[in-house]
């Protein structure tokens, strides 16, 4: 053995979502199943090359996100859904499980990458968690790249919402009784990443337009720290989607922790607890990924299907939609 050296690379991985609900292959066309899987893999990637250089795993889900806000195909970002008012407010989180420093904005306007603006909130202010006028004001004064309201209009989701404006209701843009109308207009998901790079940190982020025809001023689960993003190195990295009410009742990604900490349950053990009983017992359609600081992933749903991707150093990578 003399003059070998031996060096355990801590293992490194990255999980991505793009939003849970009613998602069928029977109302999939394959372009449409190609177009997500393309930009799933995209995103993976983005994140996935920067934990392969070295970088840590806020600037990794941070490059995964934006791509993801980028593309019209998610709810988050470009592509939003509309308030009832008909306009397009955005809620986005990140946590750094290795400081358990958080930065959150909710129902911010024009701002192009809201996980930046987060990002922003949690390294450049002394706050976790601006709101509205007060963000957008922040984001001005940061340098956040703003964009006209054009940027982020997207005639289905117009149309999505004028069908329900004169109602109370509210949904999930991924569970849509004109799925395939839906479909075919390439919009869907609220998008998140978690991630565990090669020093044994971990960390989450979320982004969302929120649910279509929400009241204004409505705020889901994905901005709120412990509901749909929470990330600590001592147990998990956590980002949801789904129905944001119950998430938040169910004050769901920190459960998870909980469950960790003080009940020694895996990573997988733990979500499997909270998102098939405790949130199925609260209605709370939807599902979570996750990632603990040994690099160990897991893709946990209730709901029909979930736009998921997961790759790690040990050359494991699956992309995912539908119940399997
Ligand atoms: N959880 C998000 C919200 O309630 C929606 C989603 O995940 O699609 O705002």
């Amino acid at each position: 053995m003399e003059g070998n050296s031996y060096i355990i690379m801590q293992k490194f991985s990255i999980v991505i979502h793009g939003g849970a609900g009613t998602i069928l292959k029977s109302d999939m066309t394959p372009q449409l199943e190609e177009a997500y899987i393309v930009a799933l893999e995209e995103a993976l990637n983005a994140g996935y090359a920067v934990l392969e250089q070295g970088g840590t795993a806020v600037n990794a889900i941070k490059a995964a996100v934006v791509v993801l806000e980028d593309n019209l195909l998610f709810n988050a970002g470009r592509g939003s859904v509309f308030t009832k008012k008909g306009v397009q407010e955005m809620d986005a989180a990140i946590m750094d499980g290795q400081t358990l420093e958080a930065g959150a904005v909710a129902a911010v306007r024009n701002v192009r990458n809201p996980i930046e603006l987060a990002t922003e909130v949690m390294v450049n202010s002394n706050h976790v968690f601006l709101s509205g006028k007060g963000a957008n004001d922040f984001a001005i004064k940061q340098g956040i790249k703003l964009e006209p309201d054009e940027y982020f209009f997207s005639q289905f989701r117009y149309d999505q919402w004028k069908e329900m404006r004169d109602s109370d209701n509210y949904s999930l843009d991924h569970t849509h009784s004109n799925l395939e109308e839906l479909m075919r207009d390439k919009k869907f998901g609220t998008v998140g990443a978690v991630a565990c790079d090669m020093n044994g940190n971990i960390a989450a982020a979320t982004s969302t337009g929120g649910m279509t025809n929400k009241k204004y001023g409505r705020i889901g689960d994905s901005p709120i720290i412990g509901a749909g993003t929470y990330a600590n190195n001592a147990t998990c990295a956590i980002s949801c989607t789904g129905h944001g009410e119950p998430f938040i009742r169910a004050v769901a990604a920190h459960s998870v922790n909980c469950l960790m900490e003080y009940k020694g349950l895996s990573l997988l053990d733990a979500m499997n607890e909270i998102v098939h009983h405790k949130l199925v017992d609260m209605e709370g359609e939807g599902g979570m990924i996750g990632v603990d600081a040994q690099g160990n992933t897991a893709m946990v749903f209730n709901s029909a299907g979930m736009y998921r991707a997961m790759k790690n150093s040990d050359g494991e990578m699956v992309i995912g939609i539908y119940k399997d």
